[in-house]
């Protein structure tokens, strides 16, 4: 994936950060930025690796008008045999096609995505100095090797 793609995907990402959004879907993130889904979910994947999000299976009730979130669990755990939709008075048998996959921001990441905004001002007037003051130390040492300071 190019870096446009990625950026793209970034920043979804940042905004649900600083939203009140707990988890979203990988088609979710295909039709903002328009990039085909396998694609979206392999970043996530890498993302999950890398420890920015958590990914989460949900279990979809298969009721007809239903659709409930009966139970999430993580790869960690074992999955669901079986589980009991109270909206729909049934048990249902967890199998492929009602399970889901959703992402989740880790916690660490949303926390350090809020914070860096916060400091995004700073570390702008850093960098502005900091590229100033480079062409000035490379001066200070040019005059402290003639001067032989
Ligand atoms: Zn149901």
């Amino acid at each position: 994936m190019r870096w446009k793609e990625k950026r793209k995907i970034e920043k979804f990402i940042e905004t649900i950060a600083f939203s009140a959004i707990k988890r979203f879907y990988p088609t979710a993130v295909a039709k903002h930025t328009g990039i085909p889904v396998d694609e979206v979910f392999q970043l996530l994947l890498e993302m999950c690796e890398s420890g920015q999000l958590k990914l989460v299976w949900e279990v979809r009730c298969p009721g007809y008008n239903c659709a409930r979130t009966l139970v999430t669990f993580t790869t960690k755990e074992n999955p669901p045999v079986e589980y009991f939709c109270s909206t729909c008075g049934e048990n249902i048998e967890i199998d492929n096609s009602n399970i889901f996959p959703a992402f989740e921001v880790a916690e660490e990441f949303r926390d350090y995505i809020r914070e860096e905004s916060k400091k995004k001002n700073l570390l702008r007037l850093r960098v502005v100095l900091l590229t100033w003051l480079a062409p000035l130390s490379l001066l200070a040492l040019w005059v402290s090797v003639f001067l032989q300071v």
